[in-house]
């Protein structure tokens, strides 16, 4: 691809939302062009058995499904880079999007669906004896859980994240304590009910993580300083890692000022996933905070494509 060429369609991001988006585009023949970024799949790729995508009755591993997905848009047409965006300027026409490597593209229309970031605790410990600077604290069970085979664990969260990290944790983990800061969770019952049924997860509820208590030298996690949110009494437990599964943050900041936001930076659009520029999607978790499942990003990436294919014809452009 030239420098100068315009492309109909470009794509930033690689989840379901991103890659069902480059499927249909692909099958559109508006051969886009799609940048993976670093992590190519998405948050999929760092969770274990997925049993509510249709079409697998037994479920599927996480990143088989993201793999096959890639194969998938790559059959139907797209261009996938291993390259993720720079910077994005959706008032010029055609859009121009800089990609990672320093390559310009140009485009007629794009979709955005760059997914959402691990939120953390905001304590002093957190990064400290996170990698690559130190061990004991992570956002990927799946990804990390190994390194604390036999050794004692804590998840912080009350979502199906914590749920499914600490039932993934405790097949291979010494103990697994749950520390929630209320009674209620957001898991779904059947998650939550698979959790309170495992004997090696033990839980902490009304309760916060006040410190992470850790070898300075070693840069490693020894324990956590506990505080009761209704009585202020704290207490120490011993655990050799944290797992923060307490949501995701949108990745938006590249269309800050471009496109209209909300509060909490998710990308608003409408019906149709149409930001309000010409041209400009958004589809998946860097939109939806309400449903954030494979199946509703995959439906919005299809929605945006579909979008998409109509503004170019619309436009005399297709
Ligand atoms: P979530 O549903 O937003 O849950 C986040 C949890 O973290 C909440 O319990 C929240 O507590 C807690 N929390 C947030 N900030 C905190 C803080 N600063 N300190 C302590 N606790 C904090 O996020 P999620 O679990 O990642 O799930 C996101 C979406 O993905 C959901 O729609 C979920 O169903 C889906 N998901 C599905 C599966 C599956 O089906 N296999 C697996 C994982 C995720 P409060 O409740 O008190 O606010």
């Amino acid at each position: 691809m030239a420098e100068n060429d315009i492309l109909k369609t470009l794509i930033i991001g690689s989840g379901p939302a991103g890659l069902t988006a480059a499927i249909y585009a692909g099958r559109a023949n508006l051969k886009p062009v799609v940048l993976i970024g670093s992590e190519p799949g998405g948050q999929l790729t760092k969770t274990s058995e997925v049993e509510n995508y249709p079409g697998f009755r037994k479920g599927i591993l996480g990143p088989k499904l993201m793999t096959e997905m890639m194969e998938q848009a790559k059959f139907c047409g797209a261009d996938l880079r291993f390259e993720g965006a720079e910077a994005i300027d959706t008032r010029s026409r055609p859009i121009t999007v800089t990609g990672g490597d320093g390559q310009k593209y140009r485009t007629h229309t794009l979709i955005f669906a760059t997914g959402a970031a691990p939120r953390w605790l905001g304590l002093p410990g957190e990064q400290t004896y996170a990698p690559p600077s130190g061990s004991g604290v992570t956002s990927c069970a799946v990804c990390d859980g190994s390194f604390y085979k036999r050794k004692p664990v804590a998840v912080v969260g009350g979502g199906d994240s914590a749920m499914e990290d600490a039932t993934y944790l405790a097949k291979m983990c010494a103990s697994v304590t749950l520390i929630h800061r209320r009674e209620g969770f957001r898991a779904s019952k059947v998650m939550l009910e698979r959790g309170r049924a495992n004997p090696v997860i033990k839980w902490e509820l009304n309760q916060v993580v006040d410190e992470i208590l850790g070898d300075p030298q070693k840069k490693a996690v020894t324990g956590l300083r506990l505080k009761n949110v209704q009585t202020g009494a704290t207490k120490v437990i011993e655990v050799a890692g944290l797992f923060v599964a307490i949501g995701h943050i949108p990745a938006t900041g590249l269309l800050k000022g471009q496109v209209e936001l909300d509060e909490e930076g998710y990308i608003k659009v409408n019906d149709r996933q149409e930001t309000g520029v010409p041209g400009v999607y958004a589809a998946g978790d860097c939109h939806d905070r309400r449903y954030r499942q494979a199946v509703t990003a995959a439906g919005m990436g299809c929605r945006a494509a579909l979008e998409a294919e109509r503004y170019l014809t619309h436009e005399g452009l297709a």
